[in-house]
């Protein structure tokens, strides 16, 4: 009998020391800040959790100690164990699954330097993509940020060419929220490219932690920044907006992106009622933004063939996977969604086991996980496929 695979299409793997000082605010900030001082052992994971900066159950502490352990170690190597192993007890994951890593370029957002650099980061991804167990199970994206210095040292598309077609890497990542434009003219090279060899592009397509941390003015053009209302860290909207992404899908309709966590609106902290009364309202709020950006997306999936939302990090709740089953429904765009769950970003909020069955509840499990994403990621260069024989 055919074996089915299974794909979670967004986590991040990065270690503590990929991270540079300045990178998050408060939240996960604490927990990295903490492991800088202290072991994470049971007494602090308990404390974290009873203030609400961890949303964990006492049976998980045990997993999450172990969790932390590895995160703080150094090697990427030790947070994938957590994911794709089993030599740590069960920690989330019984089926075939394979693992969409998302690198990410923190070199290039004024947030300080890491010890670990994105050349070694994605370096680091490359050889476990080389090497049993992990070269059939991890698929690593490509992060991407123009203003690297790495780029006056090797051109960009050889880079990236070097990373997808010698050491395997599935795709392309962006997070313009780290201070540059989507369609900045740098990358247009990239979208060919992807456009030829019908690559994945995931994208970060929200307002949140991590962000640009220079000064606003250096990266942002001032004829395109939609929301000159927004101040301090909201500024980072400029970059994000859809508006950019429409522009690059006028010129390249067949363009295949992933907008990861379908916008990142979280329906139970805000009711529909008062979202659509807020769009009413100029100048938008950061909110409504997000709202709005929930609906374009949306709306691209109906309108290209080729874009895709995925449900990690909100499928820590319920009631947003619930009004999100029922827009996808009425727009019959469910072959567009992708299952996945933003582990160990998540870890703060939900625990991994329980993501994946909150997404079983509200959606077609074999459908977001196995073959919309089998097809997601295929491209001319590497084939995935929803079951084996
Ligand atoms: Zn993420």
């Amino acid at each position: 009998m055919a074996r089915r695979i299974y794909y979670n299409v967004h986590t991040h793997v990065f270690s503590k020391h990929c991270i540079p000082h300045g990178i998050m605010g408060s939240g996960f900030g604490l927990i990295i800040k903490a492991l800088e001082f202290i072991q994470m052992n049971n007494f602090v994971i308990a404390l974290l959790s009873g203030l609400k900066i961890l949303n964990v159950s006492k049976s998980s502490i045990p997993r999450l100690k172990m969790f932390f352990r590895s995160f703080a170690q150094g090697h990427q190597h030790e947070v994938i164990t957590h994911l794709v192993r089993d030599q740590y007890g069960k920690f989330a994951y019984d089926k075939n699954f394979k693992f969409v890593l998302l690198s990410l370029d923190m070199d290039a957002q004024d947030a300080g330097i890491a010890p670990v650099n994105y050349l070694n980061q994605v370096g680091e991804l490359a050889e476990y993509k080389a090497i049993k167990p992990y070269k059939d199970q991890i698929i690593p994206f490509l992060s991407i940020n123009p203003y690297n210095m790495i780029y006056h040292r090797f051109h960009m598309m050889k880079f990236i060419k070097d990373h997808i077609e010698v050491w395997k890497f599935g795709g392309i990542k962006l997070y313009p929220a780290t201070g540059y434009y989507p369609d900045d003219e740098r990358l247009d090279d990239v979208w060919k490219y992807c456009v030829a060899k019908k690559l994945p592009i995931m994208t970060h397509c929200t307002c949140g932690r991590i962000h640009y941390r220079g000064k606003m003015e250096s990266r942002l053009n001032k004829d395109k920044i939609p929301y000159n209302n927004l101040t301090d860290s909201d500024r980072q909207c400029n970059f994000t907006d859809m508006s950019h992404f429409v522009k690059i899908l006028e010129r390249f309709p067949t363009l295949k992106i992933c907008f990861a966590h379908a916008g990142g609106i979280v329906f139970s902290k805000n009711p529909r009622t008062t979202l659509e009364a807020e769009l009413k309202v100029t100048p938008l709020s950061k909110r409504a933004i997000e709202y709005k950006w929930y609906l374009e997306v949306l709306e691209c999936c109906q309108k290209y063939d080729n874009i895709y939302i995925d449900i990690s990090w909100i499928n820590h709740d319920e009631i947003t996977l619930i009004e999100l089953a029922k827009d996808v429904k009425a727009r019959s765009i469910e072959k567009k969604v992708l299952y996945g769950t933003d582990f160990f970003v998540n870890i703060d909020i939900i625990e991994e086991q329980k993501a994946m069955e909150n997404s079983q509840k509200h959606f077609d499990f074999d459908l977001i996980a196995s073959v919309n994403p089998s097809i997601y990621l295929s491209s001319d260069i590497h084939e995935f496929k929803a079951t084996e024989p």
